[in-house]
């Protein structure tokens, strides 16, 4: 007797980022092959399936959904239920529904994909130069969403209709387009526009051909991309670059470069295989390369570095322009100093007039601001600095799952991080909140985060520091009448446990977190720190000696300020010195006054402070145009090879162990009058600074007995200093966490944030 197949049906939910990436034409492909009936359906928070079939059928079927998923899916995880077979006579794709309260993964942005690309260099083909041609998996997606579930209407595209081509591609399941909700043609989509400084269109044949003549003739024009605009101008005109530097009021800011190809940036850098691999991700981030000497890239591009911000292009626009203009362009977020990036077009117009000759703008509103990323591969591994395009909102995964929470982060590169069960939403970079355009970015991006994972927090979480903006919005909803829990959290805690939630690891490690500001529980201001950690606690097991901050904030525009404090404190003023030529005497007198008689002078354990102290007083850097100049230019200067250090010691202080740093300042004096060259001056410089490192790790790990060393703060930006305490560490026995998806930077604080609140609401309800 012949063996009757039995009929099943499976309902399947899948969980991760499954709308908006080409899952359910997918899903109905899979369903086709394996001859199976029934559905597929987005909703608020899942993909929904149903298909019915024999057995076996079903079990590839599954394996399958899970193993051949396409390239920009992240299956999370898949449920499956038996349902009683209701005899379906086809597989087809359901209306999306949505629900209120469910939440699901929304895609990042992501770069032109290669069938895409092909189609717009297709004289052939009807995107032939269309500059925003994109497929479901490739093109624009968080900055465009209103809300969820990610369809057309609910997108900043609902106001273009598609042409009968077009909704052709977008209703057919064996379409790359089916459902790319931001599909569009010449006929149909968005159009380019020219536009002088003041909105005026600019004739011409063919707008990109104008736009990059203006380029080649050394013009700077703002080009709207996916997240806002961004100043282009020639990367190897000296003068464009000078003239955007002026305008920008940037004197030294390092600008990134956008250029055509991965063989166009070997000419100008190195790139590793990882580098490679970056470059080329669907992520498209700006990589710090090591710049080649002999590039045809202005020095002014990055002025006193050893490495270039280099990204590809990730919009047709971008590759039509590389290609057209034939010259590699900076590509620098449309911003004046510190404000956030321009996404309108009038608000573009206005704050950026003055800074832009031409506009290349278009019709399709950006609905979320959202820099460009910036990543270093250092030992092996990609290190992500500034986490935006191509990142965020992707989630944090975290071990365990927690309340819903909102973290408000810290000041300069400020991100907010929102939870929901296992999932920590870490917003993009938001900037340095230091005026009202970036609080109010901050604020929408809050809310709008809070809309699209339909989040309601329970809990702030927020730093300690009275004056930061973040702090005082923490500080307005803690006025207003609802049930938060307010939760304060300190600076250095926060990065530590960003880092170990980041590795994963729960139990208390040894944490080093160096940088330049973060307030401490006793009210001065940290950033040579040596803790231990959990997510519920922090001790602080020693730091760096303390000196004074002269100026507080002056002190750190003006790095000579900081050599004077600690000559002055450590007694080894000395008028001979070379550096204090270029100081005015009255600015020294100041500077002693404030020291001597504790005069705004708050006191200062900070690491990065140290490093500006020792650039100032070598005569590197005394007065810097963004954050760390001088840091960095110390470290860019430093000599390979050099083995030796300088002395120093270590002092137990009210159960504290104290960096001792006179013996140092007397070395370097000692060196700089015998003439030793600065590029061995820095180097012992980073050398000590290491053997700082692990002598504090040794001395805390032989009294706790802990063998894991978490390395956080913005100081480990130092590609050399992180090479260099990691290799020791390990040299020593220790097992090292750093970041690699979290910034080190204070971009990393507010993941740290929110699960220490969690932890300590947690330990609050336990007694
Ligand atoms: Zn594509
Ligand atoms: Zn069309």
């Amino acid at each position: 007797m012949a063996k009757t197949k039995t009929v099943e049906l499976l309902g399947i939910s899948v969980r991760g980022v499954v709308q908006g990436v080409g899952f359910r034409p997918f899903v109905y492909q899979l369903a086709a092959k394996h001859g199976l009936k029934g559905w597929v359906c987005n909703t608020s928070g899942d993909v929904k399936i149903e298909v019915e079939g024999e057995g076996q059928a079903l079990e590839r079927f599954l394996a399958e959904l899970e193993s051949q998923a396409p390239p920009l899916a992240r299956i999370e995880s898949i449920a499956t239920t038996r349902l009683p077979p209701v005899g379906y006579a086809d597989f087809h794709i359901r209306e999306s529904i949505a629900e209120a309260d469910k939440y699901q993964l929304v895609s990042p942005d992501i770069a032109t994909c290669q069938p895409c690309q092909k189609e717009v260099f297709d004289p052939q083909n009807r995107r032939y130069r269309y500059p925003f041609t994109n497929c479901t998996n490739c093109g624009p997606r968080f900055t465009i969403i209103e809300d969820i579930p990610y369809d057309r209407p609910l997108t900043t595209m609902r106001r273009f209709r598609m042409c009968p081509h077009c909704q052709r591609e977008y209703d057919d399941p064996l379409d790359r387009r089916f459902h790319a909700q931001p599909n569009a043609c010449p006929r149909c989509g968005p159009r380019l526009e020219l536009t002088d400084n003041r909105g005026n269109p600019i004739p011409a044949e063919d707008v990109l051909t104008t736009a990059s003549q203006l380029l080649q003739g050394g013009k700077i024009v703002a080009v709207k991309g996916l997240g806002g605009f961004l100043l282009a101008c020639d990367a190897t005109s000296q003068e464009a670059v000078r003239l955007l530097r002026q305008r920008k009021r940037r004197p030294f800011k390092p600008l990134a470069i956008m250029v055509a190809s991965l063989e166009e940036a070997r000419k100008h850098c190195q790139v590793s295989a990882e580098e490679e691999r970056l470059l080329l991700s669907p992520e498209s981030p700006i990589v710090l390369l090591p710049w080649k000497a002999g590039s045809p890239v202005t020095p002014e591009v990055a002025p006193n570095l050893r490495y270039l911000g280099v990204m590809l292009p990730y919009t047709p626009l971008h590759h039509l322009l590389l290609r057209e203009t034939g010259l590699p362009l900076v590509m620098t977020s449309g911003n004046l100093s510190e404000e956030p990036i321009a996404k309108d077009n009038d608000e573009a117009l206005r704050r950026l007039g003055n800074l832009a000759d031409y506009f290349l703008m278009h019709d399709r509103d950006i609905y979320a601001r959202y820099d460009d990323s910036v990543t270093m591969v250092e030992l092996g591994r990609t290190r992500v600095l500034r986490r935006a395009r191509g990142y965020a909102p992707y989630p944090i995964h975290l071990p365990f799952p927690v309340r819903q929470i909102l973290a408000c982060g810290a000041e300069l590169k400020n991100t907010f991080c929102l939870t929901r069960e296992g999932h920590a939403f870490l917003s993009q970079h938001i900037g340095d909140l230091e005026n009202l355009e970036t609080l109010e970015h901050f604020e929408t991006t809050i809310e709008l985060y809070k809309k699209l994972f339909r989040i309601q927090p329970e809990a702030v979480a927020y730093d300690m520091h009275p004056e930061y903006l973040s702090t005082k919005y923490t500080k307005e909803l803690q006025a207003q009448p609802n049930n938060l829990a307010f939760v304060p959290v300190q600076h250095h805690h926060a990065h530590i446990v960003s880092c170990m939630v980041e590795n994963g690891v729960s139990e208390p490690v040894i944490g080093v977190s160096l940088d330049g500001v973060g307030y401490g529980t006793d009210g001065l201001i940290w950033g040579g720190e040596f803790l231990v950690a959990d997510y519920g606690r922090f001790q602080r097991w020693g730091h760096l000696e303390n000196m004074p901050l002269p100026g507080g904030a002056a002190a750190i525009k003006r790095p000579y300020r900081m050599a004077l404090s600690y000559l002055l404190e450590l007694g080894l003023f000395d008028p001979g010195l070379a550096f204090l030529k270029e100081i005015s005497a009255e600015e020294i007198r100041i500077v002693r006054g404030q020291v001597e008689k504790k005069f705004n002078s708050p006191l200062t354990s900070s690491l990065g402070r140290l490093f500006d102290g020792v650039s100032a007083l070598i005569g590197l850097r005394g007065e810097i145009d963004y954050e760390a100049q001088a840091a960095i230019e110390l470290e860019m200067l430093s000599a390979p090879g050099v083995a030796e250090e300088y002395p120093f010691s270590i002092a137990e202080e009210e159960g504290k162990y104290v960096i001792k740093l006179g013996e140092l300042f007397v070395a370097i004096i000692s060196d700089m009058k015998r003439g030793t060259p600065n590029p061995i001056i820095a180097a012992r410089f980073h050398n000590t600074v290491t053997r700082m490192v692990l002598r504090m790790c040794q001395l805390i790990s032989e009294k706790t007995g802990l063998k894991v060393v978490a390395l956080s703060g913005g100081v480990f930006q130092n590609r050399l200093l992180f090479r260099l305490t990691h290799v020791a560490l390990e040299g020593a026995g220790f097992q090292v966490l750093s970041h690699n998806l979290v910034p080190t930077n204070d971009g990393g604080i507010s993941l740290g944030q929110a699960v220490i609140a969690n932890a300590i609401l947690d330990n609050k309800k336990r007694n």
